[in-house]
């Protein structure tokens, strides 16, 4: 029998002070870059410096008293990994921890995650409060899937703090948002919406794909619920989907019984590649956010563009509030949109494609986040299936391009740029 067959608990399953990067878990007192380097391993008898992959789909037990045992609760180690997985346990640990939360659960993609928190939190006859601009698949399933189960859901402009207060209604259950926001990157007032959610006992939910925790922590802002496509940053190659929740563990708990019950769990191998990620997440970020600010910078000195929309331009509505929630000195995101001008042969759609398809270095794809600077036209791509009228809600024109500026040299991405723009 090899030792870790002898010990009488599964050991992957608990927290070994003896193993020095568990003292990570255990509430001591580490910097945040420590955290994400080291946070959540918990080390085998085996010894392993880096965090292994467990692939496997099942868990064997010692005798038919101990699989007993794992079903009716007296014991809490593995039993399935659609279930629980020690490399999904790594991240989730990491992840939480660089949130300031008790507890996450890792999903198979944001959407994923998304659906989690309307299954966890909403049922038939309550009201779902968003915020106007969002990532389209999530107003998809808001509108075609929560309608459905008769979840009432309405918008609000996400940078206004009256509308938020006006639109709050008796039944309303969960205001939602992302900040900064897709595509516009406009930013919420995260500690307004806290105050007023607490005030109608109603949860408030941030989406911080495109910050961070990096950035910006929405917990330590007053938030529930942290929602999180992993695709994007955490990983910050475009290899693997995955996403996350994060928050308390009474609201987890609540999370993590939907991703077992619906399948929406992460994969092991996936975990991994996010878990890694989060070891140079706060180095890339910063990386993003200096080509961004030179990006932002010469775009709203560009003729052809009408309109720049990126909170790091110090004329920004949002600017303030972004320099106030954002904990990176500098720090605005990578993502942006900006508007291009019609000309006399092109209308503002063909202007766009055509600053869009004159880029030879830059990747034409709808995905962000990434380390390849990319760029998207959303009226006709991520926000097409959405109606006209839902569209102009987000504020998606047809002269809009999103940018995801990525870790190339600044230079290069903003030569791309220009070819474009300089012959409209
Ligand atoms: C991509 C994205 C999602 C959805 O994540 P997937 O991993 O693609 O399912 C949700 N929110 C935001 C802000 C995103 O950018």
């Amino acid at each position: 029998m090899s030792q870790s067959q002898n010990h009488d608990e599964n050991s992957l399953n608990k927290l070994d002070p003896n193993w020095r990067n568990d003292a990570l878990d255990l509430g001591l007192d580490y910097g945040m870059q420590t955290i994400a380097v080291r946070a959540g391993q918990h080390r085998t008898d085996e010894g392993e410096h880096s965090e292994p992959i467990f692939t496997t789909s099942s868990y064997v037990y010692r005798s038919s008293a101990d699989a007993a045992a794992h079903f009716d609760g007296t014991k809490t180690g593995n039993v399935y990994s659609r279930h629980t997985n020690p490399s999904v346990r790594t991240f989730e640990r990491r992840l939480a921890a660089l949130e300031n939360g008790e507890r996450a659960v890792a999903t198979a993609s944001g959407m994923g995650a998304i659906l989690t928190m309307c299954l966890a939190y909403l049922k038939a006859g309550d009201h779902l409060l968003a915020a106007n601009q969002l990532f389209g698949s999530s107003i998809g399933l808001f509108n075609n899937y929560m309608a459905k189960f008769g979840v009432e859901v309405s918008y609000v402009d996400c940078f206004d703090n009256d509308a938020w207060t006006n639109a709050v209604q008796p039944n309303t259950k969960v205001i939602y948002c992302e900040s900064p926001s897709n595509p516009l990157a406009q930013i919420c007032d995260i500690g307004y919406l806290s105050e007023l959610c607490k005030a109608n006992d109603i949860l408030l939910v941030v989406d911080n794909c495109f910050a961070t925790p990096a950035l910006q922590r929405p917990l330590d802002l007053g938030a529930d619920v942290v929602i999180h496509s992993a695709t994007k940053y955490l990983d910050g190659q475009g290899r693997v989907l995955g996403g996350a929740l994060v928050g308390s563990d009474k609201l987890m708990q609540e999370a993590f019984t939907v991703v077992r019950s619906g399948g929406i769990s992460m994969s092991p191998f996936n975990a991994w590649v996010f878990t890694k990620g989060l070891e140079t997440l706060k180095l890339r970020m910063q990386a993003h956010c200096q080509n961004a600010n030179q990006v932002a910078e010469f775009l709203v000195n560009h003729p052809n563009v009408s309109t720049v929309h990126f909170s790091g331009l110090s004329d920004h509505s949002a600017h303030e509030l972004a320099t106030r929630q954002h904990h990176m000195k500098d720090g605005y995101g990578a993502i942006m949109g900006f508007e291009v001008k019609a000309s006399d042969s092109r209308d503002t759609k063909e202007a766009a494609w055509h600053v869009i398809d004159s880029t030879q270095m830059v990747s034409i794809t709808n995905n962000l986040g990434d380390a390849k600077t990319t760029i998207t036209h959303p009226a006709t791509t991520t926000h097409f299936r959405l109606t006209a009228e839902a569209r102009a809600e987000a504020g998606v024109k047809d002269g809009l391009i999103r940018l995801s500026v990525g870790l190339e040299d600044v230079e290069d991405i903003i030569k791309d740029l220009a070819r474009g723009l300089d012959s409209l």
